[in-house]
């Protein structure tokens, strides 16, 4: 069996000084050879592995015989952002941990192979065809890829689409989030003119909860969806959190990302870091990592409580972080941030692992008396996030349930009637696919519903 083909990397000094694409992706001669390795499988595992079941099989062999224009209307046909999903999904834990080959060998290299055809999709696809489907105004809020795909299938069916997005450039993660090493702008930007072209309209600067609320909506639009994301940073809550010098990773990286903070000219203030600690070890953990270290900081560590197994992030952004020199101090736990009247250093506990919680990861158990200090003069916290309660403490008929996520049916309605929510906003922090794939499900409740009319 021929090994997997991989993609063509910049060199890990060399980007780590720069904000450029780090994987520059497969040629096309690549493309082909490593599409030729698929054995087309009368019974598709990798299928299995897909949160929104994309036809794996069919549009690689369109891929091998260059029927581009094929594929990416295969791709298309169930992902609306593949050039987006070939850069960021955790593939090695979906579609290719499924993959026939994988048992004796190497995977199928889905994830980059969905990236070109993605890229030649931006370039060269025509604009989703729109069906009278279903008649009506629905209001998307938020514009991250749970509100993209929703009114994109909406839209496609006929519907009246308004996207309302509190920041003032559109994209929710995608674009404040993951930073441009991994996710380039302009792939973000291309996407996104293509619902502008097919009519969906966007309105950015509206808070919704603030600016305009639920009920006003409800009196103009048919359909709501609301796809506002988890923006709410956690903090340990422990002593030193508020000192200078601290941030939250979501703060962090939306000065970096959206308000370009690493350019000369910025308008945004930013404190870069010499000696950098990371709490936390997930994407969002690795992207603030690798972003310090691309600022200037001489040194980066990420702090995580449990081991190197347990450890969230996708794996290619972990040996990505590696290659770059940051430094994983693994099975400690910060008890407070030290300093005066700025970051000096954080008092940390060893770890230890006992028995396995509900999602079987092994809890951490702090080892008495390990205590040390680590120097450093700032601290990124990455520990995850919540839903912001804006919108539901403006409108309190909206049921909540743990850590203030969104109670919705099995068709993704709230509860009230008519307004439908999905991605981090009912599931918490998760994945680009799976806000795509709540998007896409309550997009087809909408269009059910207004079918009628
Ligand atoms: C740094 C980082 C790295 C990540 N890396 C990966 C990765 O590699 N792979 C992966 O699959 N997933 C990754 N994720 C997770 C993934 O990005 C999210 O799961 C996904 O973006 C959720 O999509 P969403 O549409 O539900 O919400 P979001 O992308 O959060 O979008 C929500 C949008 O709603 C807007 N909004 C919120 N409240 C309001 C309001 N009241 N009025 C109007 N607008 C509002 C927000 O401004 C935002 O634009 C990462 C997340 C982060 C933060
Ligand atoms: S399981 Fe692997 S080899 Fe089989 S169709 Fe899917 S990608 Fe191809």
């Amino acid at each position: 069996m021929k090994n997997r083909n991989k993609p063509r990397l910049q060199d890990p000094i060399e980007r780590g000084k720069n904000f450029n694409e780090v994987s520059l992706g497969f040629d096309e001669e690549t493309a082909i050879l490593e599409a030729n390795r698929c054995i087309q499988c009368k019974k598709p595992f990798c299928m299995e592995g897909c949160p929104v079941s994309v036809n794996i099989p069919g549009f690689i062999l369109q891929l091998r015989t260059k029927n581009f224009d094929e594929a990416s209307k295969i791709l298309k046909e169930t992902n609306m952002l593949p050039a987006v999903c070939g850069r960021v999904c955790p593939q090695e834990t979906q579609c290719e941990s499924k993959c026939i080959l994988g048992r004796k060998g190497e995977s199928v290299a889905i994830g980059s192979l969905e990236r070109f055809i993605g890229d030649y999709a931006i370039k060269n696809a025509k604009p989703k065809e729109i069906k009278n489907v279903a008649k009506g105004k629905v209001a998307i809020v938020g514009s991250g890829p749970a509100g993209l795909t929703c009114a994109a299938d909406c839209r496609a069916n006929g519907l009246d689409v308004t996207i309302f997005e509190s920041l003032h450039e559109p994209g929710g993660v995608l674009t404040y989030g993951i930073p441009e090493f991994r996710l380039p702008i302009n792939i973000v930007k291309s996407e996104i003119q293509s619902l502008k072209e097919i009519g969906v309209d966007i309105e950015l600067n509206v808070v919704i909860g603030k600016t305009i609320f639920i009920e006003e909506l409800l009196e103009e639009y048919d359909a709501i969806f609301l796809g506002s994301g988890a923006g709410l940073p956690i903090f340990l809550e422990m002593e030193g959190e508020n000192l200078p010098g601290v941030y939250s990773a979501n703060e962090y990286l939306t000065r970096v990302n959206l308000m370009g903070a690493y350019k000369k000219d910025s308008a945004t203030p930013l404190v870069k870091g010499k000696v950098v600690a990371v709490v936390g070890a997930g994407n969002v953990a690795m992207d603030s990592a690798r972003t310090a270290l691309r600022l200037g900081a001489e040194k980066v560590m990420i702090v995580y409580r449990r081991s190197r197994k347990e450890m969230p992030a996708r794996h290619e952004e972990i040996e990505h972080a590696e290659e770059e020199g940051i430094e994983f101090i693994l099975l400690t736990n910060p008890v407070k941030i030290l300093g005066k009247s700025h970051v000096e250093g954080m008092e940390v506990v060893k770890m230890d692992l006992g028995e396995e919680d509900e999602k079987g990861r092994r809890r951490p158990i702090p080892i008495e008396g390990s205590n040390y200090f680590i120097e450093c003069d700032q601290v990124i916290m990455a520990l995850g996030a919540s839903p912001n309660p804006l919108i539901v403490n403006s409108c309190p008929e909206l049921k909540t349930g743990r850590n203030g996520v969104l109670i919705v049916d099995e068709n993704l309605e709230t509860s009230i009637k008519n307004v439908f929510a999905g991605g981090d906003a009912t599931s918490g922090s998760a994945t680009v696919i799976q806000a795509m794939g709540a998007g896409r499900r309550a997009a087809k409740s909408i269009v059910e519903r207004l079918k009628s009319k």
